[in-house]
């Protein structure tokens, strides 16, 4: 019996199957999709077993040591899945499948310093003598604390064999065990002890009279403490008279349980919604794979389709996944799913900690949940039954992953959909371009929603042309016409969303007198002021320092932050409107946890006028009080040389606009801009996709970007210039020989960012139709200069779809 096993060393010559053998006390417990230990080299790693023969081209084989789960933590299908992105997006096999499961099953490996048998102790200093005594052991890191002259005397002992070396390994996060009481007697029995009890011991009294009116079966001894008023002595007594038993269990930790989510029932489809919804039904009625493309414009109800079509899924006793944004999975988003589905459904984001996600993994695992709704990583959600995909707001940046491995979620969606025989449905008022093109290729299938639901009507939107402001004289962030109507809705007690989009633009320090801009001294970008902390931060690498008084090249006291950071519009709304209440959100005021909630929140209850926010706030809010949106500057991202700058604006510009008016009040949306006449301001304020399509295809076109040509980004760094630029040059004249004249190659050029964390960065772009030989290529490129990238810090990364080439 053998086992090949792909293991933890994501590196060129490892990344592929090893073999080993499986020792008899293993055999029938090992199986395909299970973590092991295995000896590797002088190491001991853990791998993913992904397959087992009986045979190996290899004579000697090593045994596998022991087993890290006593159950495959990834299934066939997913096994399969991890080559094809491997494949794909050009990662290690390691990497491919680490990235299916929770950060709490990624492995610590410590190592630690034991005596031998035979090893006298008490050659060895005092220090080092209590080190080795201690419970946990003795750890390479504590000899080193001990300073130099001990480490040396240690390593001297592993030389001679008195002390070894143990390699552990530990998984990162761990099941939560709690002490958890029950009942042991039946109701009517409990009832006469508590009777009895009554007099001589009446606290015990109390603890069984809440057991019995709250029909407990099962408790958390803490929770029973705490609701019964009584103490853990009380409930000691108790156990010891055999009314009780205590026991440990594994807890879920469920950020949710504190929380009712009352029950929602389906709504009766609109003649639109059913048209669109019967191809999805029929597809999961009869087992199929297909990929839709539901564009709707926002409150069009398409979340309603969503619920009904997984609901119809579930009947089938089957399980679906949803996608949606990480800034959108707010309380109201999770609301609308538990709401329906109750605890059927799993909930997968960023603010949970590593060990609720674990836990909410393991109840998808052990088919305790049916439904998962979740951001990217979701995707990997480990169903084997999956009945339906859907990604909602499919356009969504954050769906790409900008790490290795750099998968995007609707590709894996179609894989697994394939797989699955189901339906994919991809949701969005604004499809990304490549989206809507496939789907009037056909590749995809297209339904559309043309109206908002009970025929609302989309908020009117003014564009207001900032240059004019500045003629007339008005210095001020905002327009006449916005102004007004803010005020106009304070008086009638109305709110509004005020979207100030910051990307584009900084918040950086500038010296009025000779120019000086504080840059961070790692990488070429310039510092953000934050006015809390009244420090100056690089956004890339963490870099922090104090605001600087003098500017540091000409003396000068005129060094001041610049810029329009949400900061400066609250203290703007303040001294124009003193009497409106601001809420403000984005990265500094929601960077602690349950703020992003805390603040919405408030807002709903309308403990304020006015919400100020980044992007953050233009994706699926739904506050039926806000009649108004400002967008401070819609053309703060136009102007960035990304191919994707118009659709971007394009889509947060609609985005932003149906926050207004969703329910009976109706909404107005005021566009602020320097660029009036472009085409993307323009087409958002009419909610013209289909025109903005056309036109911004002409565009793509005549510039040969997608969805005509891919892309492929080649990004070379290293700690010295002369070195990227040498090895860019040479990539790029190896894809100019190799690939078809078809192809265009732009590079070496510098990357937008030409420095970071120290490390300059050189790039190349592909631009391609049809290149089999295109990963080949770049795989042999990599090959050819992994003893470099090993060596001497030469670090070589490829992104197959890149988002942006900014
Ligand atoms: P979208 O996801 O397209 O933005 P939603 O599904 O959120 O749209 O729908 C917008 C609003 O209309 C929601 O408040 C929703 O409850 C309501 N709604 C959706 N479908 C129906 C329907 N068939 N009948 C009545 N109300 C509906
Ligand atoms: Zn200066
Ligand atoms: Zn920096």
């Amino acid at each position: 019996m053998i086992a090949g096993v792909i293991v933890d060393v994501p590196a060129l010559g490892t990344d592929k199957i090893f073999d080993y053998r499986i020792p008899d006390g293993l055999v029938d417990v090992i199986t395909v999709g299970m973590r092991v230990i295995v000896p590797f080299g002088p190491r001991k790693l853990t791998g993913f077993v992904v397959r087992l023969t009986d045979t190996s081209e290899l004579k000697r084989l090593k045994p596998i040591e022991d087993i890290v789960d006593p159950s495959p933590v990834i299934n066939k299908e997913l096994i399969e899945l991890g080559e094809w992105i491997a494949e794909n997006t050009l990662c290690f096999l390691h990497s491919a499948y680490q990235s299916m499961l929770p950060a709490a099953m990624k492995m610590n490996y410590t190592k630690r310093l034991e005596t031998t048998e035979t090893t006298e102790l008490s050659k060895f200093p005092d220090d080092i003598q209590a080190l080795l005594h201690s419970t946990d052991g003795m750890l390479w890191s504590e000899v080193l604390e001990l300073g130099k002259d001990r480490a040396r005397i240690v390593q001297d002992a592993i030389r001679k064999g008195e002390i070894e070396v143990r390699y552990e390994i530990r998984s990162k996060g761990n099941k939560k065990k709690q002490k958890v009481v029950k009942p042991v007697e039946p109701v009517h029995t409990l009832e006469k002890v508590r009777d009895d009890l009554l007099k001589k011991a009446p606290k015990q009294a109390t603890v069984l009279e809440y057991i019995i009116n709250n029909k407990v079966d099962k408790i958390l001894t803490k929770d029973l403490v705490e609701k019964s008023g009584s103490s853990r002595a009380t409930i000691k007594s108790l156990i010891d008279k055999g009314l009780l038993s205590e026991s440990e269990e594994e807890i879920y930790r469920d950020p949710y349980k504190d929380r009712q989510f009352e029950r929602t029932y389906p709504l009766t489809l609109t003649e639109e919604q059913k048209k669109a919804i019967s191809p999805i039904l029929q597809d999961i009625k009869d087992g199929k794979h297909e990929t839709f493309l539901l564009h709707g414009v926002t409150g069009s109800g398409k979340t309603e389709i969503y619920l009904q079509s997984i609901e119809e899924v579930i009947s089938r006793g089957k399980a679906a996944i949803m996608l949606v944004p990480e800034i959108s999975l707010t309380p109201q988003m999770v609301h609308r799913f538990k709401g329906r589905f109750g605890s059927e459904v799993a909930v997968l984001h960023s603010g949970l900690s590593v060990g609720e996600k674990y836990d909410e993994w393991r109840k998808i695992q052990r088919k305790e949940a049916k439904v998962v709704v979740g951001a990217r990583s979701a995707i990997f959600a480990p169903f084997t039954d999956i009945g339906i995909i859907i990604i909602d707001e499919e356009h969504e940046s954050s769906y790409k992953q900008e790490e290795n491995p750099r998968y995007h979620a609707r590709d894996i969606a179609i894989q697994r959909g394939i797989y699955h025989n189901c339906p994919v449905v991809l949701g969005s008022a604004t499809p990304t371009l490549e989206t809507y093109a496939r789907a009037q290729k056909g590749v995809y299938t297209l339904c559309t929603l043309e109206e908002r639901v009970n025929k609302r009507e989309l908020p009117t939107s003014e564009i207001v042309d900032m240059r004019e402001e500045l003629r007339a004289g008005n210095r001020s962030l905002f327009s006449a016409a916005l102004f007004d109507r803010l005020k106009d809705r304070i008086e009638k007690g109305e709110q509004s969303v005020l979207l100030l989009n910051r990307r584009g633009y900084s918040t950086f320090v500038n010296c009025r007198d000779c120019g000086y801009v504080a840059q961070c001294p790692h990488c070429d970008i310039s510092l953000t002021f934050h006015k809390r902390s009244n420090t100056v931060k690089c956004h890339y690498c963490g870099f922090e320092e104090k605001q600087p008084t003098l500017c540091p090249q000409c003396q000068s006291e005129h060094i001041r932050f610049f810029g329009t950071g949400t900061q400066k519009v609250e203290e703007e709304l303040n001294r124009l409107m003193p009497e409106a209440s601001v809420i403000r959100m984005d990265v500094d005021t929601t960077s602690r946890k349950g703020m992003h909630e805390k603040l919405l929140n408030r807002f709903a209850e309308k403990k304020a006028d006015i919400l100020l926010g980044t992007q953050m706030i233009a994706k699926g809010l739904d506050f039926p009080n806000v009649t108004l949106v400002g967008v401070l500057a819609a053309d703060a991202m136009l102007h960035l040389p990304d191919f994707r700058a118009s659709e971007r604006t394009f889509q947060l510009l609609t985005q932003v606009s149906g926050r207004a008016g969703r329910h009976h009040l109706s909404g107005e949306v005021v566009i602020q801009t320097y660029t009036p006449e472009h085409y993307s301001v323009q087409l958002a304020k009419q909610h013209d996709f289909i025109t903005f399509y056309n036109q911004e295809m002409q565009v793509r076109k005549l510039h040969e970007y997608p969805p005509f040509y891919f892309l492929a980004l080649v990004t070379v760094s290293h700690e010295e210039l002369m070195q990227v630029v040498d090895v860019t040059e040479k990539i790029s004249e190896r894809l100019r020989g190799t690939l078809s004249s078809q192809a265009v190659i732009l590079g070496p050029v510098a990357s937008p960012i030409p420095r970071v964390k120290d490390r300059y960065r050189y790039q190349c772009v592909i631009k391609y139709k049809n290149e089999p030989n295109l990963k080949s290529t770049l795989n042999e490129i990599v090959s050819h200069y992994q003893k470099r990238m090993q060596q001497n810090q030469l670090q070589i990364s490829i992104d197959m779809h890149p988002q942006t080439i900014l």
